[in-house]
């Protein structure tokens, strides 16, 4: 299967893709689609963001879902913004399939109109756990009746603390149900979760675990701590008309960079948990219109953020696990364009930077200051 034209998916689904400029699938959706559409068997799909996940578990499930009115198709997902997202995505693959609605139901918002707008009847509920536990302790969600079930970013989930959410989630669905396993990165806790929740799930692995791009170029520039802000003034400078996240380790550095950087006249805000919902929002949407051109971010913040065109992501502050590392740079270098990741390192944190190299393999071209 090279083109959407040449799947068996039916021809409202390549038509409204057809239409978002999708001609071939993407190497997951070359996999997942044939499986699904015809496969009982559960599945562990490894892929990072960006690869085309959505498409790859929503377009065959739209294939088959029916229109009674019951909900069928469950996405779980770990925060609003990727909620909203696939929520997004979903209408607009059921563009010409008028008789199926999805409900987007998650945290920071009005629980009493998301039960409103359940009563619309639909077929698809995305969700984040939180709030889809709200949900059936009220009575608004019955999932009796569901086909398949999508346990998307998995690894973040659980990660999230929502482990106990989602055990409760999954006992309250039929056996019967097909179960889908998303998650960037394989580590013990979803390893565990798919023993436990999956049966006999068939594995699909794209790239390697955590997918490590060629099209993105890495640099490191070794300063002191005092001297960070300053560097990043320099290299943001050096960079101009850059479209960027710079990536800190705690809210309170994030807040501190994004003060710097808004007080030397950049076009720059934070997005990170001390935040209201409300106040995120704004961040983001201020993101996206370009309004600001850097966002400085925590990393749980960032996620879900579905921006195709940084040009760089700088590392302010360098993250403990390798495979951070690798998620974080790639949020540039998409929908094949170029993308650059740039490091500010300690001296004292050169060998947690040797350590990322070798685990990852990703060449990181150093430079030992910026500042002279
Ligand atoms: P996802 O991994 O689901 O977040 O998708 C990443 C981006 O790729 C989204 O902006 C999708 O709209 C886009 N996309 C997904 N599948 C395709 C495809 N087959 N061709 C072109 N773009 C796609």
């Amino acid at each position: 299967m090279n083109l959407f034209t040449e799947s068996n998916l039916s021809p409202d689904i390549i038509k409204a893709v057809g239409e978002l400029g999708y001609e071939q699938p993407t190497e997951i959706q070359k996999l997942t689609i044939p499986f699904i559409l015809t496969d009982n068997r559960d599945l562990i799909a490894l892929a990072a963001t960006g690869t085309g996940k959505t498409a790859a578990f929503s377009l065959p499930i739209l294939d088959m879902i029916d229109d009674s009115r019951k909900i069928q198709l469950l996405v779980l997902c770990p925060t609003r913004e990727l909620c909203l997202q696939i929520t997004k995505d979903i209408k607009n693959y059921t563009k010409y399939l008028p008789n199926i609605k999805t409900t987007a139901v998650y945290g920071g918002s009005s629980i009493s109109d998301q039960i409103r707008s359940l009563r619309d009847k639909p077929q698809i509920i995305v969700g984040t756990p939180g709030r889809v536990i709200d949900l059936i302790g009220r009575k608004a969600l019955d999932f009796s009746a569901i086909n398949w079930l999508v346990l998307d970013e998995a690894d973040e989930m659980l990660s999230m603390g929502f482990k106990d959410d989602l055990e409760t989630i999954l006992s309250e669905t039929p056996d019967t149900k097909q179960t889908f396993l998303f998650s960037a990165t394989m580590n013990r806790e979803v390893e565990r979760i798919s023993k436990n929740y999956l049966t006999n799930p068939h594995r699909i692995t794209i790239g390697s675990v955590n997918e490590v791009k060629k099209n993105i170029s890495h640099e490191y520039y070794v300063v002191g701590y005092r001297q960070k802000k300053e560097a990043l003034k320099r290299l943001i400078d050096a960079n101009p008309n850059q479209y960027s996240i710079i990536f800190c380790r705690t809210r309170a550095e994030t807040q501190e960079v994004a003060d710097f950087l808004m007080q030397n006249g950049y076009a720059a805000d934070a997005l990170h948990g001390d935040l209201s919902q409300a106040q995120r929002d704004t961040v983001m949407k201020k993101f996206r219109l370009k309004n600001i051109d850097i966002l400085v971010a925590t990393d749980v913040a960032a996620r879900g953020l579905d921006v195709d065109s940084l040009t760089h992501v700088i590392h302010f502050s360098l993250p403990d696990d390798p495979e951070v590392f690798v998620h974080r740079s790639g949020r540039t270098g998409r929908a094949g364009k170029n993308g650059i990741s740039m490091t500010l390192a300690k001296p004292e944190e050169t060998r947690k930077l040797k350590q990322i190299k070798a685990s990852t393999k990703i060449v990181i071209k150093g430079t030992t200051s910026i500042i002279s």
